[in-house]
């Protein structure tokens, strides 16, 4: 599967894109917008110093910044990239500074949560396009970046009903440049699909990889040694960004526990079937859900290759 970005547009789709936060996420949007003429000029502001020191060494943007309401002033498009409990602070910090006809967007992993953080905050005349790009990897700062991480992945809206739909547009055709497939829903609705999709997942990780370090120091070492593959891919996962992923699970909590609840049902049924050598019962369940993992290979979002680590730089140019 080959993940490629396409050339530059011909003339950009917007005169001043501004991204607060320039971790994995950021640092990718600005990579990718950058190569393809996406906006005249990319400000950059992120609170870390060795963040902006890595942004302006690695040239993602034309300026970089400490203050996100400096980048924001007389930004087109806003971006807000850090961890979805800074939103409300930065919506906040940047509000006196939003041009009328501005359009802020976001790319937190939840959404209903970051909208009512964010939205009370915009003066009249800016439009909140929320998104979330779904796509990442366990990496986080300005160097775990890529201009490809985009390609060939989803990326959801959750406008509300009365935003603007030029607004809807810009940013519609903002992301399908970056090489994603958009899809429009409402917020509610994503947090709820996610939950089980990746935030509960995320969660087993955290949990199975906290349970085997718990074990005895001579089984820890077991663990590390007789590390396969299904063990090591929940290491990959839990080793994602602590920060970010405490904020989704606190600004996701009723979806999230909604989904726990029921996975824990049917791990219970699981356990009755192994108790009571129910094989019939196990082989139904693994076949049905090979045949899902089958259906997210054609569809495109995953190769049948082995993959215990992710791929970071398709197209072979270092991810610039
Ligand atoms: P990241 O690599 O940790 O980068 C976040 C950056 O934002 C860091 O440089 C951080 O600085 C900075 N920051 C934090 N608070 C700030 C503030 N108030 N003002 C300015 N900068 C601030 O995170 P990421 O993985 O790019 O994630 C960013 C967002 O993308 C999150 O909302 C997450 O839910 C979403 N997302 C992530 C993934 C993924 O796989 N990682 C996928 C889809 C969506 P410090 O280091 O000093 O905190």
């Amino acid at each position: 599967m080959s993940e490629r970005l396409g050339p530059p547009l011909g003339a950009p789709l917007f005169d001043r894109l501004a991204l607060i936060g320039v971790g994995l996420i950021g640092s990718s949007i600005a990579r990718a917008a950058r190569r393809k003429n996406l906006a005249r000029v990319v400000v950059i502001a992120d609170e870390s110093a060795e963040a902006r020191e890595r942004a302006t060494a690695l040239k993602l943007g034309d300026e970089v910044v400490a203050d996100a309401a400096e980048a924001a002033a007389d930004a087109d498009l806003v971006i807000l990239c850090v961890p979805v409990g800074a939103d409300e602070a930065v919506a906040r910090a940047i509000a006196p500074k939003l041009k009328a006809g501005a359009i802020v967007s976001d790319v937190g992993s939840v959404k209903s949560a970051v909208i009512a953080a964010v939205g009370p905050h915009l003066p009249t005349g800016v439009a909140l396009v929320p998104a979330h790009p779904v796509a990442g990897t366990e990496q986080s700062g300005p160097d775990a970046g890529f201009a490809t991480l985009f390609v060939n992945r989803w990326c959801i809206l959750t406008p509300a009903a009365d935003v603007d739909p030029a607004a809807i547009a810009k940013v519609r055709a903002f992301w399908e440049a970056l090489g994603s497939n958009v899809e429009t829903m409402n917020a509610a609705h994503h947090d709820l699909v996610l939950a089980i999709t990746s935030h509960v997942p995320h969660l087993i990780a955290y949990n199975i990889v906290g349970t085997a370090s718990d074990l005895e120091e001579t089984t820890r070492s077991e663990v590390i040694k007789f590390s396969a593959g299904g063990f090591r891919d929940f290491t990959r996962i839990a080793a994602s960004d602590p920060t970010m992923w405490r904020d989704v699970f606190l600004n996701n909590k009723h979806a999230v526990l909604e989904a726990l609840g029921r996975f824990s049902e049917d791990l219970t049924a699981l356990q009755r079937m192994i108790r009571y050598g129910d094989g019939d019962g196990l082989f139904a369940l693994f076949a049905r859900t090979r045949a899902i993992r089958r259906g997210i290979v054609e569809m495109g979002q995953e190769t049948a290759a082995p993959d215990f680590g992710r791929r970071h730089d398709e197209d072979g140019d270092g991810g610039k």
